[in-house]
């Protein structure tokens, strides 16, 4: 190709891209969305095709860089109806025994893991070893021993691992980090995460120990872990944690109902955190420091998210998260784009060394010291 149009491609391409922060990020938000694209476009299978991977096919018919063009499934009828809906080809629709021959798929670039928490590990390491690009669900895993093999794994491969972490392109979360970067808050002193709902059924997944890897904590705690991470911009040093149960019949052994947990960070500032599968309306974020605060509520839920500081609201549009995500991740993996705040693997096995650590001080009612 002659050099100055594949560079002019490649300039227009990587332009189109949505830019992360400043004042108008919801202006070029809506921009990026109204404006035509010819740059380059993801294309991506779904893996388990539940609650949540529904929602994510659902928000990505509205992406502009990103397409859903596979699926991997147990269920038949699912596979058919998917097809039907999305008008996915029969030579890019696979089961869990037979997704390997992915490898050979030249029309998919990476495969988007939606199954329970106990399953990612291995379905990342079968994805990357068919040399596609792993995009998985939080928890990345259900503990950081596993997360390094799917780093390892993906690393050995020459493929991207990403985590659906939605919240690090929300327009409103990505303004309170530029804020608190830049020093409005002054120093941080301290930051309350509080995340939780009643959990239902308690025959599902997220009540098994070997499916779901704990309970509340793997699936809503992590966001008050990763939110607090965010917030103050440190990693924590230290950890304490104590757990109550209510129902042991529930929340078996090993399956979390409440975790309270502090965190600290190398600045001194402290996090106080709430995990529960007890408590609903429970989605709340506070930061705050010598010069002012921002609280946000809802804070991690499918939005609208509601944030204000000690200046006033803040008055970003809602977007919905997965179709903004999976335009950046699009970015990310295609053009190399680099996030504000990290969604690749090694963000997503902090998180889980957290975890780690969390568990270890409920259990031993001792203070656990971390690298930071
Ligand atoms: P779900 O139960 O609705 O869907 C899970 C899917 O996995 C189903 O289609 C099921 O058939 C399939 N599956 C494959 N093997 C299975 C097995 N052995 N046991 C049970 N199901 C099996 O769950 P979900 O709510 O879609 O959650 C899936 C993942 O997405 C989890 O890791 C969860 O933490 C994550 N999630 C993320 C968000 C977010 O906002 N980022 C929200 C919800 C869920």
């Amino acid at each position: 190709m002659n050099s100055r149009r594949h560079f002019l491609q490649k300039l227009t391409a990587s332009a189109l891209t949505i830019p992360f922060l400043g004042e108008n990020r919801a202006a070029t938000l809506e921009k990026f969305y109204e404006e035509p694209y010819d740059g380059p476009v993801l294309r991506v299978a779904i893996m388990g095709l539940g609650s949540y991977g529904t929602r994510v096919a659902e928000a990505m018919t509205a992406c502009k860089s990103a397409k859903l063009v596979g699926v991997i499934s147990g269920t038949p009828s699912k596979i058919t109806a998917w097809q039907t809906k999305y008008g996915i080809p029969e030579k890019n629709c696979y089961n869990y025994e037979n997704f390997d021959n992915i490898k050979s798929n030249p029309d998919i670039d990476a495969v988007y893991v939606i199954t329970p928490n106990g399953l990612h590990k291995d379905q990342v390491i079968r994805v990357a070893k068919a040399g596609k690009h792993a995009i998985c669900e939080k928890p990345m895993a259900i503990n950081a021993a596993e997360g390094r093999e799917m780093v390892a794994a993906c690393k050995k491969a020459n493929v991207k691992l990403l985590v659906g972490y939605r919240m690090h392109f929300e327009p409103n979360t990505l303004e309170i980090i530029r804020q608190r970067a830049a020093g409005e808050f002054g120093k941080v002193y301290f930051f309350q995460g509080l995340s939780g709902f009643r959990i239902g059924d308690p025959t599902q997944w997220r009540l098994n120990r070997k499916l779901a890897g704990g309970g509340a904590m793997m699936d809503i705690g992590v966001y008050s872990i990763n939110g607090s991470r965010y917030m103050i911009g440190e990693e924590p040093i230290w950890i304490t944690a104590q757990e109550t149960k209510t129902d042991p019949v529930k929340f078996k052994e090993g399956v979390d109902e409440t975790i309270e947990f502090q965190m600290g960070f190398p600045s001194g500032a402290v996090a106080s955190c709430l995990s529960t599968y007890s408590i609903n309306y429970l989605d709340k974020f506070f930061l705050v420091g010598d010069k002012g605060f921002a609280e946000m509520q809802p804070s991690t839920g499918y939005g609208p998210i509601k944030a204000k500081t000690n200046k006033g609201d803040l008055s970003y549009p809602h977007v919905t998260h997965q179709t903004v995500q999976m335009d950046e991740m699009s970015a990310i993996i295609l053009q190399n784009k680099q996030p504000i705040v990290p969604v690749d693997g090694e963000e997503g096995l902090r998180d889980l060394v957290i975890i780690d650590a969390i568990f270890e001080a409920a259990k031993t009612g001792k203070k656990v010291t971390l690298k930071g």
